[in-house]
C-alpha cells in the first residue's frame, strides 16, 4: 500500500487498458449539488463520459444505485419492513436506469436497460446471453433492480453483473477520488491509497464496497477501481492508467 500524488493526464491517444468493464454509478452522484433526485445536467456529464469511452471500442456495463431517491436501509430503519423498503429501493434503481438510458440515447449511444425484477413495459429482463449480445453489438447495458433480491445492495448486483459479463474490471464512480483511510470530507489528514489488496479491504473495513461484492470480485481476480466520477474525463483516464485512482487487487499485484 503506498498513497499517491495526483498522476498525469494520458495524452489523448493513450489507449484503454480494459476491453470490457462495469460501471458503478451511485445514486447519490446523479444528485449533483441537490438533496434528493435526480440533477439533469450532472446525469448529461456522467452519460458524456460513458459516451466517451465507448468511442475507445470499450464494452460498457452500467449499474446504477437507487441512493439519490430512495434508501431500503434507512426506511427500515424507521420502522418499515426491511424487505418492502428493498424493494423500493430496487424500484429507484429502474428509475435511475430510464434517466441514464435517455441521456446516453440523447447522445447517440445504444443503450438496452435490463432489470433483475421483470418489467415488460418498461425495460427487458435481465437474460445473461442477450446481454452479452448486446454488448457484442457495442450498445451500454444497464442492469437494473439490483440482483432482484432484498438485503442486497447495487454494489453486490454490480460485482455479480461484472463476472457473469466477463468484465475485466469493475470501476466504481463516486465522489471521492480513490479509497482514504478515513472519511476525507470530515478527516482532511486522511491518508489515500494508490493500491490496496481485497484482503485489506475487509480486514480494514475500508467501506469502499460491502464485503459481499468484494468477496466475490476477489473470487473471481476482478480488480475494482475506484474513482471519482464527479470529475469530467476522469472514466476514460482512469481506463488508460492515467488520472487518480485507488486499484483493488490480488496482494500478488505489482
Ligand atoms: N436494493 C436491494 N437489493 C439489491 C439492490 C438494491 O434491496 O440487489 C435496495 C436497497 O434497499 C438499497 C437500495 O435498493 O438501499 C438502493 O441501492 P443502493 O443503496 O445500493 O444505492 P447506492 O448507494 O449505490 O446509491
Amino acid at each position: 500500500m503506498t498513497s499517491l500524488s495526483p498522476q498525469p493526464a494520458q495524452p489523448a491517444s493513450a489507449r484503454p487498458l480494459y476491453h470490457r468493464v462495469l460501471l458503478k454509478v451511485s445514486g447519490e452522484v446523479l444528485m449533483g449539488e441537490q438533496p434528493f433526485g435526480i440533477d439533469l445536467a450532472t446525469l448529461d456529464a456522467v452519460a458524456a463520459d460513458i459516451a466517451e469511452v465507448t468511442t475507445k471500442g470499450v464494452e460498457v456495463c452500467l449499474v446504477i444505485g437507487g441512493g439519490n431517491i430512495f434508501r431500503g436501509l434507512s426506511m427500515a430503519g424507521k420502522g418499515m419492513e426491511r424487505a418492502s423498503a428493498d424493494y423500493m429501493g430496487m424500484l429507484a434503481t429502474v428509475m435511475n436506469a430510464l434517466a441514464l438510458q435517455s441521456a446516453l440515447e440523447k447522445i447517440g449511444v445504444n443503450t438496452r436497460v435490463q432489470s433483475a425484477i421483470p418489467m415488460d413495459a418498461v425495460c427487458e429482463p435481465y437474460i445473461r446471453r442477450r446481454a452479452l449480445r448486446h454488448l457484442e453489438k457495442g450498445r451500454v447495458v444497464i442492469f437494473a433492480a439490483g440482483v432482484g433480491a432484498p438485503f442486497f445492495t447495487t454494489d453486490t448486483g454490480a460485482a455479480l453483473r461484472a463476472a457473469e459479463m466477463g468484465c475485466e474490471a469493475l470501476f466504481k464512480g463516486t465522489s471521492v477520488d480513490g479509497v482514504y483511510s478515513a472519511d476525507p470530507k470530515t478527516h482532511p489528514d486522511a491518508e489515500r491509497y494508490d493500491r490496496l489488496s481485497y484482503l485489506d479491504v475487509l480486514a480494514r473495513d475500508l467501506r469502499v464496497m460491502d464485503a459481499s461484492s468484494i468477496s466475490l470480485m476477489r473470487d473471481n481476480a476482478i480488480p475494482i477501481v475506484v474513482f471519482s466520477i464527479r470529475e469530467r474525463g476522469a472514466f476514460l483516464n482512469v481506463l488508460t492508467g492515467a488520472g487518480v485512482h485507488t486499484v483493488i487487487g490480488p496482494d500478488s499485484l505489482p
